[in-house]
């Protein structure tokens, strides 16, 4: 049984077993195969190390002894922030190894979203990157211990400068032990391996539990449909922690085939450039903000990427005269890309024609896949019509953890996720992604719930109302406004002291807004909700539609 998670229906599972989409392989033995199969192979390159295939394995076992023996245990949550570079890998496949369960975080996190994954998923453990970027990760940990009653044990792989002696913090090179001291779990691949996060429509981050069985597919399919093979060498651009990352075949996907994996400490051409020159890299996966400071490098950078074999765009909206850079920047194919945490991943292909592959996200990577697009009635809308999106399949959730009241709305009774995303799909069924109704910002390939931000204005002294927006940016793709109605006798603040405010309740600094306008009053709609579509037409200075009132706005930006 999965605790607090969703089981797929006993038909459909056994459909999946049945059609060999399941094949009862969980992530350690994905491992322990490709170790056998390419041992002295490189399997990762970052941080200063090349990793051996055979390396990589006998690493991640004395690894998880280690954890074994500092108390962490089957089933036990721990979340792990760790920035790219093999150690995310070599902790993550060690926990999977003892059974114990990865809860995803992306380095930006801070105070708040540490807190609510660890008090979400009942952590134990926590694996923080220590000094990362001039924060302090390792305090972090102390002050989250201190206040969640299940986390016990803290692990810092990098500088602490705030330890001290008898503290509970436990350096991650001292975490090793002797793998053949006692025998690891049997795994059940049907179990959970793992949570990512979601990209968020409400005002907590939910976790997505990803098992075995549905991941190892993903990678296979993902693989598959990106033409992935031994020869080919990845490179890990975006945070490692991102599925497309880590699993569109992303980092998985590349061991699974005997590839390697490169690790890029940050997006920019900058960094990422000589690493493909000097790697022969021939496939990465990048947001279309990423591509757009990659077209400006190509201009004056003279690494030779002529490795390159395929860009893999996704997470966000590529529009086509960006698209249309790629090949003669290049000199690769461009893979379209949309995909989501929770499963569903559709790709253009090879030989595609040169329009679907510049217009269109492509085709799911599974025949299992199913999608419907639906009406607001929740009918399906006519061949070629724009709806919401609604997906199931191998590797798509069937529910989030501990999360029954949002579950219930989140799908359809006969198990369909319904993604918030609206989509049509072409004569020759490629998916168009055409907006979206849920009430989210991609910023770059950031997703910012706008429930979230808005508990936090909503809690600051002075503000009496609190909506926020997305606003176009030619950088990237969206920014979000906060829209303020300030209280009786409060001040109007500036945008450089909201985000001081948001700062020190301990948000991430991408949830931070961009632009800050006050209002007198938010445009409400005929049921007395705040009405977003009036809203986002005034900040971006259009004359609010028929049914708004005319409200008068005072943009605090500067
Ligand atoms: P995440 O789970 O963080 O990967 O976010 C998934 C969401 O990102 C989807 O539901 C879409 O809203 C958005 N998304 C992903 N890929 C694309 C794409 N190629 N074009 C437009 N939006 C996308």
């Amino acid at each position: 049984m999965l605790d607090h998670c969703t089981p797929w229906p006993a038909e459909r599972a056994e459909r999946y077993r049945r059609d060999g989409y399941w094949r009862g392989e969980s992530l350690v033995r994905l491992l322990a195969d490709a170790a056998r199969t390419h041992g002295p192979k490189t399997a990762l390159v970052g941080a200063g190390r090349r990793i051996s295939y055979a390396e990589l394995e006998q690493e991640v076992r004395r690894l998880a002894a280690g954890f074994r023996d500092h108390g962490i245990g089957d089933r036990d949550r721990v979340v792990v922030q760790l920035p790219n570079t093999p150690d995310f890998v070599r902790v993550c496949f060690a926990l999977f190894t003892i059974g114990a369960r990865p809860v995803f975080s992306l380095p930006a996190h801070r105070d708040v979203e540490i807190r609510h994954l660890c008090e979400l998923s009942g952590a134990v453990g926590y694996v923080s990157p220590g000094l990362l970027r001039g924060f302090d990760h390792a305090a972090l940990a102390r002050r989250i211990r201190s206040e969640v009653p299940t986390l016990k044990h803290l692990f810092v792989c990098g500088d602490d400068p705030s330890a001290s002696d008898g503290d509970p913090v436990v350096p991650l090179s001292e975490v090793d032990g002797d793998p053949d001291a006692a025998p690891f779990p049997v795994l059940d691949p049907s179990d959970v391996a793992f949570f990512l996060l979601s990209g968020g429509t409400t005002a907590l981050p939910k976790l997505i539990p990803r098992t075995h069985d549905d991941y190892t597919y993903q990678v296979r399919a993902a693989g598959s449909a990106a033409s992935l093979t031994e020869r080919d060498v990845y490179l890990a651009t975006l945070p490692v922690a991102f599925n497309f990352t880590w699993g569109c075949p992303g980092i998985v996907g590349t061991l699974r085939a005997g590839g390697t994996v490169v690790f890029a400490e940050d997006p920019t051409p900058e960094t990422c450039f000589p690493l493909i020159e000097r790697e022969r890299v021939t496939l990465t996966s990048v947001v279309p903000s990423v591509v757009q400071l990659w077209l400006e490098g190509a201009e004056w950078l003279t690494d030779d990427l002529s490795s390159l074999r395929t860009l893999q765009i996704g997470s966000a909206k590529l529009h086509r005269t960006v698209a249309e850079q790629i090949e003669p920047a290049f000199g690769c194919r461009l893979q379209q890309v949309f995909g989501m945490a929770e499963g569903l991943c559709t790709f253009t292909r090879d030989g595609d024609p040169a329009e679907t592959v510049l217009t269109t996200q492509g085709r799911p990577i599974s025949p299992a896949d199913e999608i419907r697009i639906v009406g607001e009635d929740g009918a399906e809308v006519p061949a070629g019509e724009v709806g919401e999106l609604l997906a199931r399949g191998p590797y798509t959730l069937q529910g989030y953890y501990r999360a029954p009241e949002h579950n219930a709305r989140a799908f359809t009774e006969d198990g369909f996720y319904r993604s918030g995303d609206l989509a049509r799909l072409t004569d020759d069924g490629n998916l168009v992604i055409e907006g979206r109704i849920k009430d989210v910002i991609i910023r770059g390939g950031d997703k910012v719930s706008a429930a979230e931000v808005e508990g936090h204005l909503q809690a600051l002294d002075g503000v009496a109302r609190a909506a926020v927006v997305a606003v176009p940016d030619d950088f990237l793709g969206e920014r979000t406004c906060a829209c303020l109605v300030r209280a009786d006798g409060a001040e109007e603040m500036l945008l450089p002291e909201l985000k001081r405010a948001m700062q020190a309740r301990g948000l991430a600094e991408y949830k931070l807004p961009d632009r800050l306008v006050y209002l007198d009053e938010l445009p409400l709609t005929g049921l007395g909700k705040t009405d977003k579509k009036a809203l986002a037409a005034l900040v971006r200075g259009e004359r609010p539609p028929e049914t708004g009132a005319f409200v008068p706005s005072r943009d605090r930006t500067a």
